[in-house]
């Protein structure tokens, strides 16, 4: 059987159909940069001094290049109305883990790179790791947790106690992750450099695409990547701060082609023959494009220049920070299962990244140790989903126990 590869190509087409429906921005840079550019009579002069303060530094990078690894303490701030909305440490863990591949040229899907763009791949060689010190020096799991009382919130709601959010930790210190519920199909919003307030300072994204969720596009992750491609200098591929189809805009990265498409709600089939806009093969495969996190695998050579000398320019605090000091890394295999919700009325979604082609065994116990639901996929291509349905099972605790690729995972489950 091979019952995700079916729900993908199922949810594949699904896409096709629907994408005028859902075609809304990935993330709110642009839009963002664009009320700037209207509202800060100083937005181009500081923006430019910004450019020549990270285009100086990548001239002179050479020295730091042989650094095989730069480390970014990160703190989640989980902000939550409905239990669903507050994630669990395994959620948090899975995504941050998903970070860490894609910044390390790790991801398994990084051999569906094309022919044509092989080359200029990049491991970018950033390590994203959980604060295990507060500000104030207490010990921390690296995660905020704040209970709000509105349905959802607006970007700049997020950033502030006094209103329903959560007051930054100090950003020259911390890569603060605000997660939500936003107003507005809002899915994201990562920092340029030197363009917010300290207080605005980091990532906002929403959580229904934070980790592996269920969301039909965004469901692998990647918008997190994408957040933080900003937040570490980078534009969209199609240009520097606003959308334009007439290949007049340009991201500053030299080895990205222009392109005059988003790829928005896109997964194009490169098996055949790349699309083309502007003259050249589109890179939609790119981590900043639109396109569905199924099919983005890559920065570029270029890009890893552009966020290395951003953070070691415009961000340096990061790297001296001791914020991680003294904590174990979370092992990126092991934290790519998610099970839940859970406790669960109903459906369970459990979704993994597989290293390569593996096999999958499924097994669900009641308390007496009787099976009460089994199955198993083979072959499966780097990805694992599958949604149990227990709502017609009876209340109670459960036992799963996952096996992948011969590595057992056993969680108790409630059913409610
Ligand atoms: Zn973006």
């Amino acid at each position: 059987m091979r019952i995700s590869q079916k729900r993908i190509f199922g949810l594949l087409i699904l896409f096709q159909l629907t994408i005028g429906l859902i075609a809304q921005s990935r993330c709110s840079f642009d839009e963002h940069w664009a009320r700037q550019k209207k509202t800060n009579p100083r937005f181009s002069s500081q923006i430019d001094a910004v450019e020549s303060r990270i285009q100086g530094r990548i001239q002179n990078l050479s020295p730091f290049e042989s650094r095989s690894s730069f480390q970014i303490p990160v703190v989640f701030h989980v902000l939550w109305n409905t239990t669903e909305e507050n994630l669990s440490e395994e959620a948090i863990s899975t995504q941050l883990a998903i970070l860490n591949q894609d910044f390390s040229g790790q991801n398994p899907d990084l051999n569906l790179i094309p022919n044509r763009f092989k080359s200029v791949a990049a491991a970018v060689g950033i390590e994203f790791c959980l604060a295990s010190t507060a500000p104030d020096g207490t010990e921390t799991n690296g995660i905020t947790r704040t209970r709000t009382f509105v349905d959802s919130l607006s970007i700049q709601q997020v950033y502030y106690s006094s209103g329903e959010g959560q007051d930054a930790w100090d950003p020259d210190q911390y890569l603060n992750i605000w997660i939500a519920k936003l107003e507005n199909s809002l899915v994201g919003f990562g920092s340029y450099p030197g363009q917010n307030i300290p207080a605005e300072d980091g990532v906002v994204i929403d959580y229904r695409v934070f980790g592996i969720n269920d969301h039909p596009r965004l469901n692998l992750g990647r918008t997190l990547t994408h957040e933080v491609g900003h937040y570490l200098g980078l534009f969209h591929p199609w240009g520097d701060g606003i959308f334009n189809s007439n290949c007049a805009g340009d991201d500053r990265v030299p080895d990205t082609p222009l392109q005059s498409s988003t790829f928005s709600g896109q997964c194009p089939d490169s098996q055949n023959s790349l699309p083309e806009s502007c003259g050249t093969a589109d890179m939609y495969m790119n981590f900043m494009n639109y396109t569905n996190d199924l099919c983005l695998h890559m920065f570029t050579q270029g890009q890893r220049l552009r966020m290395l000398a951003s953070l070691l320019e415009m961000r340096p605090g990061l790297l001296t920070s001791q914020a991680c000091t003294g904590i174990s890394q979370p092992n990126p295999a092991k934290g790519l299962v998610n099970i839940g919700p859970n406790p669960t009325r109903g459906s369970l979604y459990i979704s993994s990244f597989l290293q390569g082609t593996s096999s999958v065994q499924l097994e669900v116990y009641n308390v007496n140790g009787q099976v009460v639901f089994q199955s198993a996929w083979d072959s499966l291509d780097r990805y694992f989903s599958y949604t149990l349905d227990m709502a017609s099972w009876a209340n109670g605790f459960y036992y799963l126990r996952l096996d992948i690729a011969g590595e057992e995972l056993v969680r108790k489950l409630i059913k409610y």
